[in-house]
C-alpha cells in the first residue's frame, strides 16, 4: 500500500481553524477516524480501531497493508471533507509517530472510502 501524501503543511489560522489542503477555507468536516496501534516499534501486525458513522471495528491486521501513516510506531488519521472543494473528495488529516517527534500530514484517503 503507498500513500499518497499532499504536499501542503498543516495549516490552521489565527482562530484555531484547520485549514484545508487544497483551497485554504476553513469550513472543514471531520468524520470517520482511525487508530494504529502496534503495541511495540516494527510489530508484524497492529490493533486497528475504525469509526465510521456510529459502527467501530476492531482488529488485528498486518502492519504493512493497514493505512498506518507511521512506518514503525502509533498512528491516527482523520477523515475531512471542505465546503468549498466539494463532500466527494475527501482528504485525511494524520498524526504518526517518528522518530521521537509526531508528524502531523494530509493524504489522499486510499480507494473505496
Ligand atoms: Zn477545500
Amino acid at each position: 500500500m503507498s500513500d499518497t501524501w499532499i504536499d501542503t503543511a498543516v495549516a490552521i489560522d489565527n482562530q484555531s481553524q484547520l485549514l484545508c489542503p487544497r483551497c485554504g477555507s476553513f469550513y472543514l468536516h471531520h468524520y470517520d477516524a482511525v487508530f494504529y496501534e502496534p503495541g511495540k516499534e516494527d510489530a508484524e501486525s497492529l490493533v486497528k480501531i475504525s469509526v465510521k458513522g456510529m459502527t467501530v471495528k476492531t482488529e488485528l491486521v498486518p502492519t504493512a497493508t493497514s493505512g498506518n501513516p507511521s512506518l514503525r510506531r502509533d498512528g491516527f488519521s482523520m477523515l475531512f471533507w471542505c465546503e468549498q472543494c466539494g463532500q466527494d473528495k475527501p482528504v485525511e488529516l494524520t498524526i504518526s509517530q517518528h522518530k521521537g517527534v509526531s508528524l502531523m500530514e494530509w493524504r489522499l484517503p486510499p480507494e473505496g472510502v
